[in-house]
This record gives structure tokens, C-alpha cells and sequence, in this order.
């Protein structure tokens, strides 16, 4: 009945990729951009799978499978983790903390630890059982729920591991995500956006830069809030790390702040594309699409896009985790170096040298 996935991931020429998606936390960002039907998980700790999303538990996720007892629960994005209790060794579905709401802030992803076993056991002694449980355990299907969930055995002590199952192989694949890209249909993301993940897709840059842009694009960058609850503590000024004066937003933090805007005037004036698009014009990935006509050009300035909004990322994540300080040369010279080494690197016809690009980013290298 279970399909217990055990490929090895790291087989696979694109398993940065995967990586990128099964280490940091990208998973339960799926859960709302279309993704999560894509893998099956095969659990052993639970920590990085999402109870009721993920594939763990045979061929349908427990939330499609059970849909009343998931409308029931309080708790929707908990990490299977959350809901066992080791004691000794062996494992107990604390089934009680997926309805009740106290318990609510123990239980976020990954965070098994945090749910004190006192009060799992508090809790599975039925002395603080909530309205919800009590109405889920009377459902018919409550029985078969259990049943699924009492076959399985993770395990304690072993990391969960992910397979790909989009493609026959079952192995993880950037094309067999490309061909899903393609076929979007069923996806919740408006056509615009597709289409821009179609052109950013297409580009030959590292995989883990597409990972990061294709997450940028669906707006699920991790913001300082989001950091703070998975316990990065540390952080504790909540403002944009450039001018201290903003609460940090995507739009602020990439586009509206005064010290990222100079890097985009910088840029702007460095690509010499006025003819074609103003500077406002030129902060916007879809608008370039329309009016970068020149099929060399759009390639080149849809590369030096990501690399400027890849380069704020790294730098604003230097100034949080490592306490470096701002510096705008810095920042410029990654991107002009950035998007040189990457056009370089991935497509074969490009041979600006780097103080070409460096000139004339445009001019240089006809052929791409
Ligand atoms: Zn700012």
C-alpha cells in the first residue's frame, strides 16, 4: 500500500537543486505554490515533512485523503515530527496536538523538540482534550485515519529523504521540472507569472540561482519574520538592513529602498540600454520581455537582472548573519562579475573576456 521512496537524490547532476528544496526548509513553501505533489518523502525522523501536505503516507497526501479530519484540525502546518512523541524508542502519535490550539505554538516546522512530552501526555490523557478532537474522533473516518498512521514506523534517529516523482525514473531533474513549467495548467499561479518563470527557466544559469529566483517570483523569500519563527533569534531588528528606516518587505528590500535603488541606477547605466527602456522600466522582468527585442540583449539583461536581484540577496544576508558592512562597489562588482562568469560558464558561443563585459556589456559577443 506504501510506496516507500529510496533514491539517492545526490546521484543526479541537478542535485544542488534538490538539495536546495529538501535542506532549506523550501518544502512547506510548496504546500501553496503547487509543488508538493511533485515528491513523495519517505519518513524516517519527520522533521522535514509536512503532515498533512507531503506525500509520505501511500499515493495521496493525508490532507486529500482524509479532508474532514484535516477541516477539523487547528494545527495545518506541522511537520509530521510535531505529532510523534519518542518514548524509549518506540513512537506515539500524539494525534491530540493537531486540534488543539495551545499547543499551537509549540508546533511549528521542524520543531518536535519543542512539544514537551509532559504535555503530549497531558494531553493524551484526555484532560485537556479540545472541542475539535473530540468531533474528529467521531467521524467515520477517524478509525482508517489511525489505522494509516499506526502502520507506519518512522524513525528517530534517521533524517527523512525525498524522491522526485514526476518523471518515470523518479530521480530529481531541472527538465522535469522545466516540463512541469510547461504544462502548468493545473497550477494556481496566474499566467503572467508563468510566464515569466518560462523565460527566467529557460536562462542557463546554476541551478541554486534558479531556485532562489523562481522562489523570488512566487514571492517566498524567507523574510526576517519567517526566520524568526523557525529560531534564527538573533535578529533582532526587524528593519531593512540597508537604510535601517523600513520595515523589510520583498518590494522595499529589492526595489524601493533608496540604497538598493542606486545599484539599479549603477546598473542601469552600466548595461547603456536607454534607447530601449527607462529605468523604471527596467526594474520590471516582465516588462524587459516586451521591450528588449534583441533576442542577445534580452538573454544578457535577463542575467544581469537575476545577478543584481541574487547579489542584494547575498548582501543583505552578509550584513544579518556575518555583520558585514554595506559597501556598493561590493555589490556592483559581484553582479558585473556575477552574470560575466555565468554567461561564460553555460553558454558556449559567449566570449566576451571579463573586461569586455566589463565595458560593454551589450556590444560584446554577438553570439551567445
Ligand atoms: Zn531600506
Amino acid at each position: 500500500m506504501m510506496q516507500v521512496p529510496n533514491g539517492d537524490m545526490s546521484r543526479n547532476d541537478d542535485s544542488i537543486w534538490w538539495r536546495d528544496i529538501s535542506n532549506n526548509n523550501l518544502l512547506d513553501d510548496f504546500v501553496d505554490s503547487g509543488f508538493t505533489g511533485c515528491f513523495l518523502s519517505c519518513c524516517k525522523n519527520g522533521k522535514n515533512i509536512l503532515f498533512w501536505h507531503s506525500l509520505w503516507l501511500g499515493d495521496q497526501s493525508l490532507r486529500e485523503r482524509y479532508p474532514d479530519v484535516f477541516d477539523l484540525s487547528t494545527i495545518k502546518n506541522c511537520a509530521v515530527a510535531d505529532v510523534l512523541v519518542w518514548n524509549n524508542g518506540k513512537r506515539h502519535w500524539a494525534l491530540e496536538a493537531l486540534f488543539n490550539g495551545g499547543a499551537a505554538i509549540a508546533l511549528s516546522h521542524g520543531t518536535a523538540a519543542v512539544l514537551p512530552t509532559g504535555a503530549a501526555m497531558v494531553l493524551a490523557n484526555g484532560a485537556a482534550t479540545s472541542t475539535a478532537f473530540a468531533a474528529a474522533r467521531g467521524l467515520p473516518s477517524w478509525a482508517r485515519f489511525c489505522d494509516d498512521l499506526n502502520a507506519y514506523t518512522p524513525v528517530e534517529l534517521e533524517e527523512d529523504s525525498f524522491m522526485w516523482r514526476i518523471n518515470s525514473e523518479k530521480e530529481f531533474s531541472v527538465r522535469s521540472v522545466s516540463n512541469i513549467v510547461n504544462g502548468f495548467k493545473s497550477f494556481v499561479w496566474p499566467s503572467h507569472l508563468i510566464n515569466l518563470l518560462k523565460v527566467m527557466w529557460e536562462l542557463k544559469i546554476p541551478p541554486k540561482i534558479k531556485v532562489f529566483t523562481w522562489r523570488f517570483f512566487i514571492g517566498k523569500i524567507p523574510s526576517i519574520d519567517e526566520l524568526l519563527k523557525r529560531g534564527v533569534s538573533s535578529i533582532i531588528n526587524k528593519d531593512c538592513v540597508f537604510c535601517g528606516n523600513h520595515p523589510e518587505v520583498i518590494s522595499h528590500l529589492f526595489f524601493n529602498c533608496h540604497v538598493v535603488k542606486e545599484i539599479w541606477n549603477q546598473m542601469y547605466g552600466w548595461v547603456g540600454i536607454k534607447e530601449v527602456l527607462n529605468g523604471v522600466e527596467f526594474l520590471d522582468y516582465g516588462v524587459l520581455q516586451d521591450k528588449v527585442k534583441n533576442v542577445n540583449h534580452r538573454v544578457k539583461i535577463n542575467i544581469i537582472w537575476i545577478a543584481i536581484i541574487w547579489c542584494i540577496r547575498i548582501m543583505r544576508n552578509s550584513i544579518i548573519f556575518k555583520g558585514e558592512v554595506f559597501c556598493y562597489d561590493v555589490v556592483c562588482s559581484n553582479i558585473i562579475f556575477l552574470s560575466w562568469r555565468w554567461l561564460s560558464f553555460d553558454y558556449p558561443k559567449f566570449n566576451a573576456t571579463y573586461y569586455e563585459w566589463f565595458k560593454l556589456p551589450l556590444s560584446c559577443s554577438n553570439a551567445i
